[in-house]
């Protein structure tokens, strides 16, 4: 059986679309024909060598998507064939299987990890599927393998009482605008949105950040202290990726409680620098791995917000592409683009149950 696949050949270059032979499922694992992919910076992180040394050359890439199960390896009891799935990144229950490789028509070999999603047919280890919910459409449901759990899901958990006053959100792609549809589920009063790029800005103004900050004419930190009179924000989510921007989240945070949130990476070995005062004056400081996501018990949580009407998933979705145009789809990531980037496979009837 053949898939074709946007492969990482060597870093820093586009992507390559090849046909590969998918190999024989092992133990563990389960074949998706994957219905839709998002993209997420992590990837360009990948593509550019940010990651640290890539052993793995060439490889496969991409961490969340939706499609239907066409086959199951021994042993998985998770889901079976015809299931609709998310996939996701994050560790659920299952069988874990760390790596999987596909041929090449050379006779060479294409690395993937336990999932990947840059592909029209992908090995995964059964720990990183997830049965969609009913009712849930397979375009919304590629979001729940990042961009909702890591996004939203850090506002839902980190505001556990259901109240904050005010919240700063630095970089505003899928993360970050999910970070703010949770935040205006919640109901949180001031939703500051803060972004480099007009077009994020303006897609942040649509979602409801009630006052948005360019990044890039400076001044970020006392735009917030002007904003919340001078006290800080209650909460701060950090998604950009710049140590400026974290920098500034942590101390745009009130004294006395308020909470700084990384999620945003930062090139392998790069540091920030923090002022201990303000841990001392009560800022806080944690990070969020995967926005503390239990996928077999809070994708179904998501799922129910969606359907109940609260979190509008639909309004993350920016473009659409083929897998063909992956790197067009990359470049407009890295200039900023409106909304999570989704990847079409392929046309959506071949995915129902
Ligand atoms: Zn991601």
């Amino acid at each position: 059986m053949k898939t074709l696949a946007a492969v990482l050949e060597k870093i820093n270059n586009p992507l390559r679309i090849e046909e590969l032979t998918v190999p024989e499922l092992k133990h563990g694992q389960v074949l998706v024909k994957i219905a839709y992919s998002g993209i997420c910076h992590s990837q360009l992180n990948e593509i550019g060598g940010l990651k640290g040394e890539d052993r793995f050359l060439p490889h496969t890439l991409g961490h969340e998507g939706s499609g239907v199960v066409a086959a199951i390896g021994e042993s998985v009891k998770k889901v079976k064939v015809g299931d609709l799935v998310v996939l996701t990144w994050l560790k659920g229950s299952g069988i874990d299987v760390p790596s999987c490789q596909y041929l090449k028509g050379n006779g060479g070999i294409v690395n993937s990890g336990a999932i990947s999603t840059f592909l029209t047919k992908a090995v995964v280890s059964e720990n990183r599927v997830v049965r969609i919910p009913d009712g849930i459409p397979l375009k919304e449901a590629a979001l729940f393998g990042c961009a909702i759990p890591t996004g939203a899901g850090i506002v839902i958990k980190a505001i556990k009482k259901g109240y904050a006053n005010s919240i700063a959100i630095f970089g505003l792609g899928g993360i970050g605008l999910s970070a703010l549809l949770a935040a205006r589920m919640i109901g949180v009063p001031s939703i500051i949105g803060v972004d480099k790029f007009e077009y994020k800005l303006e897609k942040a103004r649509q979602l409801g950040a009630t006052d948005i900050i360019n990044a890039k004419k400076g001044g970020v930190l006392s735009c917030i202290m002007e904003i919340t009179a001078g006290k800080g924000v209650d909460y701060a989510v950090e998604c950009s990726g710049s140590r400026a921007m974290m920098e500034a989240a942590f101390q745009s945070v009130r004294d006395k409680g308020g909470l700084c949130i990384i999620t945003g990476n930062l090139p392998q070995g790069d540091k920030i620098s923090i002022d201990p005062f303000n841990l001392i004056k009560g800022k806080g400081i944690v990070g969020a791995w995967g926005g503390g996501t239990n996928p077999d018990i809070d994708i179904p949580m998501y799922a129910d917000l969606y359907l109940s009407g609260k979190l509008k998933i639909g309004e993350l979705i920016g473009d659409m592409c083929s897998l063909s145009n992956i790197n067009k789809a990359l470049n407009k990531l890295k200039k900023g683009t409106g909304g999570r980037i989704l990847i079409n496979m392929g046309p959506s009837q071949r995915f129902k149950k």
